[in-house]
């Protein structure tokens, strides 16, 4: 592993180093606290896993010099919230969480943050009556995702876990061979090969999509027999502790597909690979889309590959930083987890994508997903 990665500290289990990174950045903000309400990014800070939780991080220590930091969960999750969460939370059990984060600021006031992409118009109606005056409500969305794009050894440990479940059960599945099979078949397949070596769950449904089906992007899955000589496009991952992992590859049912299938084939084949070779911190991920687009609208295919160049993957299959047209433009960096996903996809002909997680290291990248990229007939 790369020493630019390894250089943060251990935190397989979230530590209080999270908190202490949220915190730098919410004195950026000027802010005074934030409050919490993604339960992925509750998740990301505490460790909790439950489906009912909020967590009010302060910018310093209390003037009475309580711990700054509290988790509200109720009381189903009383047991399992003190198992996973670390003692320097604050516990409290309460029926309403809203509530209850509103009280527990009834002494002081300030910039409170809130996730305008998480908290709902009626919960910020509701908080601001039940806060005192002093507190003004601040949107602040993205502080915690900002941090998420980083990931730590603990992090990456887990998303690579995930790639190579994902890897091993799709070389299992491959073994009944795809033509005959339909596209539900192999999808569900697959899925239950991901469960029974492990995994939590998919990342995500699979796709598996054949011939001119495989030129829709997000193809669903269709109870039809796939025929023989034409090419499949499988998109799939496995989660494990929390952690999502997301490849593409795309096979040959015979040796007959046609001349303009394996054109399409090696143009995507030779674009994924020099985005690979680019991925590196440094440029951005606008750049970075750039550079592979113009290989695929060099060849003619420009208005054939709709979609952006790759993702950040995390503890959710889409997540910061975007590689894309309207991506990010802050440049890339050591610690992100992205996709390196072009595609090819002529209307009713055929469609062609494929797809590595990549972790971005000091100088290039680390490739997660690792089965081969050759055209492969499996029949
Ligand atoms: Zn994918
Ligand atoms: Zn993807």
């Amino acid at each position: 592993m790369n020493p630019d990665v390894m250089s943060t500290t251990d935190t397989t289990t979230p530590g209080i180093e999270r908190v202490e990174r949220l915190r730098e950045s919410l004195r950026e903000r000027e802010l005074d606290a934030v409050l919490v309400n993604d339960l992925t990014n509750v998740r990301y800070l505490t460790g909790f896993s439950g489906s009912n939780a909020l967590v009010l991080i302060g910018a310093g220590e209390s003037a009475s010099g309580e711990r700054p930091d509290r988790f509200f969960t109720d009381f189903r999750y009383a047991t399992q919230s003190s198992e996973q969460v670390p003692d320097a939370f604050a516990h409290e059990i309460a029926p309403n969480l809203l509530d209850a984060a509103a009280r527990s600021l009834a002494d002081g006031g300030g910039r409170l943050g809130f996730d305008d992409a998480a908290l709902t118009v009626a919960d910020h109606t509701r908080l601001r009556e039940k806060l005192p005056a002093a507190w003004e409500l601040v949107a602040c969305a993205g502080a915690v995702r900002a941090l998420r794009a980083i990931k730590d050894e603990g992090e990456i440990a887990h998303i690579r876990a995930a790639a190579e479940l994902a890897d091993e059960a799709l070389q299992a599945m491959l073994e009944a061979g795809l033509a005959g099979r339909t596209e539900r078949e192999v999808a569900i397949a697959l899925e239950v090969r991901m469960r029974a070596l492990g995994a939590e769950a998919a990342s995500f449904p699979p796709i598996v999509a054949a011939g001119a089906h495989a030129a829709l992007p997000h193809a669903e899955p269709r109870a039809e027999t796939i025929a023989r000589d034409l090419l499949v496009t499988i998109d799939w991952g496995a989660r494990i502790n929390g952690y999502c992992s997301d490849c593409t590859r795309t096979y040959a049912t015979g040796e007959g597909v046609s001349a303009q299938a394996r054109e399409v084939y090696e143009l995507v084949r030779s674009a994924q690979e020099e985005g690979v070779r680019q991925a590196r911190p440094g440029p951005t991920g606008v750049e970075l889309d750039r550079h592979v687009r113009a290989l695929i609208e060099r060849a003619g295919h420009g208005e054939h590959y709709g979609h952006g160049l790759g993702h950040g993957v995390g503890m959710d299959i889409h997540e910061g930083p975007r590689l894309s047209q309207s991506g990010s433009r802050e440049p890339l960096r050591a610690g992100n987890v992205v996709t390196i996903e072009p595609g090819v996809y002529v209307p009713d002909v055929v469609g062609v994508r494929i797809e590595d997680l990549v972790v971005l290291t000091g100088d290039g990248c680390d490739v997660l997903t690792k089965l081969p990229k050759e055209l492969t007939v499996v029949c």
